[in-house]
């Protein structure tokens, strides 16, 4: 006879004696799945829209996770690494209760942090106050013989414990056969992704080594700081399956193969062994089973399984919702935010994000090289910047090309060889600064902004530079210190002493520019071959160009106790290159090209270049292009600029050809300036 029969009458004594005798008599035989559907209720007062009893078939995976938390189990841990709304709390309040009701012990229900402990507890309460069996075994609210608050809440057996995550060192003494860790990855105990905030739950429970049982719901974090990742991986990490409903064929749900309907407003899943589609409304049938696959042995202590939001029943967010909150997600990460990103793989894909991982390989974008010569500007680029770098014995150029939808052409390279202490040095870098260069269509650009470099040794030979030269839009720019700061700085500051100490009058100005933004930016469009924000190389540009322009990852570093994501330059990579296209991407901003509507690139590719074919994809150019003379500046990109060729004239700014039609255009720039620059 089972004396834990849930049908028996309630007999406090003898539940207390049976609780006495607990250890010595085998655990009843209801698995938590079975006792669910049997007693559990989901109160209507928790505004659930599945209020009333408990089914498994509402969710059929989670009676495998049910099954692994049930006493006749061997196992010791229960991971799910799940989406958010996925087994989570209904499968942690479904274990409370069972245990409470067949198997009574203590029980620490830890929350992540402080702030989740009332809520917790209030489901709790409710939980409590609906399911008959549970309601009389546990102590009535503020009863005088027994606990019952929000910390604590004796039944007959035991007690349930409730602690945020920080807190729970305070609980050191209290032991506790069973545990349930919620969101662990989110927890205050986990900050900084250090040590194993598991550990120190598990430690409760030594006195219960035969069959103690934790269970970890949680949505992961990033690669490499996920608690829970590290749980699954030490399990059987089975993954969650559905059913054709065309073939039976069982396969996992791989939300990146959701087709999209042509209007856009449905997606359909294809079976991945007879192409059969499958829409929202077959969701029940696909998941009817709960299947999962086998897993593999792990440490023989923990189940654990992997399910995404593909698998939330028919009714809850649609797989159409899934989809448009990647759409939104992706844009962001275009535009070199990865947040929503992060939270989308963590809580829909119960996926880690991994940044590094995501690093961008030289070859990739070195295969990606156009046949455009170094030194002349493809059809699609209208306006030019150039950025300058300072090291000891050399000055890094770079130019680039800019055209609608901030895509980018890089134009220029060169290296020039000499101290920055040298006024030759800066008159060959002025050569490169005053050169115009030769347009698809065969007219000449110049450089429309230029920022250079002041971090390093040569701060004042920088100002000296670039003071004089303002008018030119030539300033002086350094990477700021902090993260996140804009691209460039939204006002210059005036820094007018010159190299020998004297102030200058109207001297140098110095923008500061938002490195890891810059390279956020850059990282979300290196993919992009071509479209909005792709850049384009040369097929001149030699590897090293490339290893440089990929030296630097997203790592994470953990400092005071914080773990902190930043960008990290590879061992023995140089990274001029991709310090360059941040700063010549500051100077495309500092002109405003980032705000340029469509009509405004319209009208300032008109005013600089006429309409005329292709000159350089011509076979035979219908009329000859203007004599080379700047193909002087054209180049292998580390071969040091000699100077001013003898028949080149200087052009000043007032000759470049952009600004002939200057009124139009710079009319433009002052649409742009009114709206945020403060110049
Ligand atoms: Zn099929």
């Amino acid at each position: 006879m089972n004396l834990l029969s849930p049908n028996r009458p309630v007999d406090i004594e003898r539940a207390a004696f049976i609780a006495f005798l607990r250890g010595l008599l085998p655990d009843p035989s209801l698995t938590v799945d079975e006792w669910s559907d049997q007693f559990m209720v989901i109160p209507k007062s928790t505004g659930s829209n599945e209020a009333g009893p408990y089914r498994t078939s509402r969710t059929p995976h989670a009676r495998a996770v049910m099954r692994a938390l049930s006493a006749n189990h061997p196992c010791k841990r229960v991971v799910v690494m799940g989406a958010s709304q996925m087994l989570k709390t209904q499968v942690a309040l479904n274990f409370l209760c069972c245990t409470i009701h067949q198997s009574p012990s203590n029980f620490l229900w830890l929350v992540p942090t402080g702030k989740l402990h009332k809520r917790t507890s209030s489901r709790i309460d409710k939980t409590f106050a609906a399911v008959p069996k549970v309601t009389e075994r546990v102590a009535k609210p503020g009863s005088r013989d027994a606990a019952y608050n929000n910390d604590v809440k004796e039944y007959i057996g035991g007690a349930l414990y409730i602690a945020s995550a920080g807190a729970a060192a305070n609980l050191s003494e209290l032991p506790a056969r069973y545990v349930v860790y919620d969101e662990i990855d989110r927890s205050e105990a986990n900050i900084g992704g250090e040590g194993d905030p598991g550990e120190l739950a598990e430690a409760r429970q030594t006195t219960f080594e035969r069959n103690r049982k934790t269970y970890y719901p949680s949505s992961p974090t990033i690669e490499g700081q996920s608690p829970i990742k590290a749980l699954y991986d030490r399990g059987t990490r089975r993954e969650a399956l559905a059913e054709c409903i065309h073939c039976g064929h069982a396969q996992p749900l791989d939300f990146f193969k959701l087709i999209p309907s042509e209007d856009g407003k449905r997606v359909y899943y294809p079976c991945q062994s007879c192409g059969g589609l499958h829409d929202e409304g077959d969701k029940t049938r696909m998941f009817a089973n709960g299947l999962w696959t086998e897993g593999v042995e792990g440490d023989n202590e923990t189940e654990s399984f992997n399910i995404s939001a593909m698998f939330l029943p028919y009714g809850w967010l649609p797989w159409i919702g899934l989809w448009r909150q990647y759409q939104r997600a992706k844009e962001k990460l275009e535009e070199g935010d990865d947040a929503s990103m992060i939270v989308f793989y963590n809580t829909r894909l119960a996926k880690c994000w991994s940044r590094t991982a995501e690093a961008t390989q030289w070859e990739e974008l070195k295969k990606r090289a156009e046949p455009y010569k170094l030194g002349t500007v493809p059809h699609g680029a209208t306006i030019l910047t150039a950025a300058t770098d300072t090291q000891d014995h050399r000055l890094e150029c770079k130019v680039v090309g800019w055209g609608e939808d901030m895509q980018g052409w890089i134009v220029d390279y060169q290296v020039i060889h000499g101290s920055p202490s040298d006024a030759s040095t800066w008159a060959r870098l002025d050569h490169i600064l005053t050169s115009r260069y030769p347009h698809a269509t065969g007219v000449k650009l110049g450089i429309s902004a230029a920022l250079v470099d002041s971090g390093g040794h040569f701060t004042q030979d920088v100002y000296a530079f670039t003071g004089p030269r303002k008018a030119r839009n030539i300033y002086a720019c350094k990477g700021h210190s902090k993260p996140n700061r804009p691209v460039i700085s939204g006002k210059a500051s005036i820094v007018d002493i010159n190299h020998e100490g004297k102030s200058m009058p109207g001297g140098a100005m110095l923008w500061f520019v938002g490195p890891d933004t810059c390279k956020d930016y850059f990282h979300a469009r290196w993919s992009k071959a071509s479209g909005p924000g792709a850049i384009h190389f040369s097929v001149d540009l030699p590897d090293s160009y490339y290893k440089g322009l990929t030296a630097e990852v997203r790592i994470t570093v953990r400092k005071n106790g914080r773990a902190n994501s930043v960008w990290s330059q590879k061992k023995g990579e140089a990274n001029e290159p991709l310090d360059l296209m941040n700063y010549n991407l500051a100077a495309a901003h500092y002109l405003g090209l980032h705000r340029f509507t469509p009509d405004q690139w319209r009208r300032l590719r008109e005013s600089i270049i006429p309409s005329t074919p292709d000159l350089f994809t011509q076979p035979e150019p219908v009329a000859a292009p203007a004599a080379p003379q700047a193909i002087a500046i054209a180049k292998p990109w580390h071969a040091p600029n000699t100077g001013p060729s003898q028949d080149e004239t200087k052009p000043t700014r007032t000759q470049d050809a952009y600004t002939q039609d200057s009124d139009t255009y710079a009319h433009d720039f002052d649409d742009t300036a009114t709206c945020g620059r403060d110049w």
